[in-house]
């Protein structure tokens, strides 16, 4: 059985306030990393992308990647890339816009990636966010490396408890 996490947010600000924490950890990673968003439009991926940014740094808006495909961003030397994988249609896609070696080397945040499930990286945090009512967001927190403990700590406030 995969073990799951639930963090939750009342508010568009809280869940800016999640990615801001998420954005910090991200940062402070030695080894590469993912951050895999996976929701329906509205869930708020948006929304934690852009507090993930801020927490890792990033000066000034993050667009939508939604037409690029991937945006990249830099802070301190260190890499950032932001990944919409809405429009692809095939997996072969991509090694083209160069995903493997790009979430190989550093740091990302992946949109959509439960389009190609078999092509995600191991070392990740997988949000699967579920809109709850207007303002109440979960988020199913899994990874194939971290433990629920540590899955926990990470969330802090926003661990939901039953
Ligand atoms: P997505 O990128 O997944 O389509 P967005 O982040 O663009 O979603 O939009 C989320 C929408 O939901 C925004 O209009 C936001 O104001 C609203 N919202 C309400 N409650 C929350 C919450 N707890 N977290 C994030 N967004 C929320
Ligand atoms: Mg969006």
């Amino acid at each position: 059985m995969i073990e799951q996490v639930i963090w939750q947010t009342q508010s568009p600000e809280e869940t800016h306030l999640l990615g801001q924490r998420l954005g910090h950890w991200l940062k402070e990673q030695e080894q590469p990393m993912a951050i895999i968003l996976i929701g329906d439009l509205g869930a708020g991926k948006t929304q934690l992308s852009q507090g993930i940014g801020q927490g890792f740094g990033i000066q000034g808006t993050m667009t939508s990647p939604t037409f690029a495909i991937v945006n990249t961003y830099e802070v301190d030397g260190q890499f950032l890339y932001h990944f919409d994988l809405y429009r692809l249609e095939e997996e072969e896609e991509l090694e083209n816009i160069g995903f493997y070696e790009l979430t190989e080397r550093g740091k990302s945040i992946i949109e959509w990636g439960n389009k190609f499930p078999e092509a995600l990286p191991e070392e990740a945090l997988v949000l699967t966010i579920e809109i709850m009512d207007e303002k109440t967001r979960r988020f199913m927190v899994t990874s194939p490396i971290f433990k629920m403990d540590e899955l926990k700590v990470l969330g802090g406030s926003y661990v939901y408890r039953h």
